[in-house]
């Protein structure tokens, strides 16, 4: 399958213009998670390597997905193409390069967790790759997905090349969600350029196209959980999330169960906790819920209390990343919401 042709629908659009107006030797391509940073980064990257454009300055097309070139990338081989990513964003996006495992450090398994980070050895590698000359003679690409996982070390090993770069050399970085994870030097030197999220209805029928027997109103309702993020909702499926599952959800919260919820990382059960918070918030002075169906929720507690379980919430999410006793939090957190929600204050 060619990159283009695998290119969500939303995408196509924002990729010509990006053919048609990206000058600037680096790009840094932001938007809401889960619509598709990588995917575009990878097109557009694709069409500037692809051998089937003229050459002779005529309008850049996608890429062909046929010429040897667009191979080489589907086989992520390609001498001119560089992606860094995370060790553990590899396997998601399908891209462990065939290219640039040299000196890798160790495979992840046995016990050690794949990096959440962009490591400097790969940096560095990527500065040394920029100082090459071209060698298919069309351009060189260095893909950095997402940015923000570079720490500040590696950002500052990155900087100097970005500032002036050898010859041929493009980046495209990309921001998954905030760009305030990119050093502000590193963001000053890029042209920004945003994904906005599709409308539902195209990202409804990407995502039934995407998970085989998955029904309109199903698939509707799984991308309004993901707040309208058609990737966040696909991998939400991917991971055993269904509609009912999600419908289920409220009421097994106010009885202090967890649901669907059991297995998930705390982030995500805060962060759905705080949808059905403001989704309750919304219903109880008269308007729509956002994340679930209005017939899934619970009749809505009065708001002082929605307030400060809302306020709850908020203490918790800041420190949700700490790993300890994450069975603990969760059983306290369930017990917090089904206080929030019983049907007669105490
Ligand atoms: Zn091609």
């Amino acid at each position: 399958m060619s990159a283009t042709t695998a290119l969500a629908p939303w995408l196509l659009g924002p990729l010509q213009q990006a053919l048609d107006q990206v000058r600037g030797h680096a790009l840094l391509v932001h938007g809401q998670p889960g619509v598709g940073q990588f995917d575009f980064g990878l097109a557009l990257a694709s069409a500037w390597l692809c051998e089937a454009q003229d050459g002779q300055g005529a309008p850049l097309r996608p890429a062909c997905g046929r010429c040897t070139a667009c191979h080489l990338i589907q086989a992520r081989a390609h001498p001119d193409l560089m992606v860094l990513l995370p060790e553990a964003l590899e396997a998601a996006l399908g891209w462990s390069a065939a290219s640039d495992d040299d000196g890798k450090s160790e495979p992840a398994g046995k016990g050690r967790k794949p990096s959440q980070e962009i490591k400097v050895e790969a940096v560095r590698r990527a500065v040394a790759f920029s100082q090459h000359t071209s060698s298919r003679g069309r351009a060189k690409v260095i893909l950095i997905h997402p940015a923000g996982r570079m720490n500040t070390v590696s950002s500052n090993t990155l900087l100097k090349t970005l500032e002036e770069p050898p010859g041929a050399v493009r980046f495209i970085l990309s921001a998954v969600g905030s760009v305030d994870g990119i050093l502000p030097t590193i963001r000053s030197r890029c042209q920004m350029w945003h994904l906005a999220l599709p409308d539902a209805e195209p990202a409804v029928r990407w995502l039934c196209a995407q998970a085989e027997g998955l029904s309109e109103g199903d698939a509707a309702l799984l991308l309004a959980a993901a707040g309208g993020e058609p990737g966040t909702a696909l991998d939400r499926l991917t991971q055993g999330l269904t509609a009912s599952s999600w419908r289920g959800l409220p009421a097994q919260v106010a009885q202090g169960q967890a649901g669907a919820m059991a297995q998930w990382p705390l982030p995500l059960v805060i962060e759905t906790l705080q949808k059905l918070c403001l989704d309750l918030s919304a219903v109880s002075v008269g308007g729509q819920p956002h994340y679930f169906e209005a017939a899934s929720l619970p009749a809505p507690p009065p708001l002082a209390r929605l307030l400060a379980w809302h306020k709850q919430l908020q203490q918790v999410a800041r420190h949700a990343e700490h790993p300890w006793h994450a069975t603990l939090r969760l059983e306290s957190l369930l017990d917090q919401a089904a206080l929030a929600l019983r049907r007669r204050a105490a």
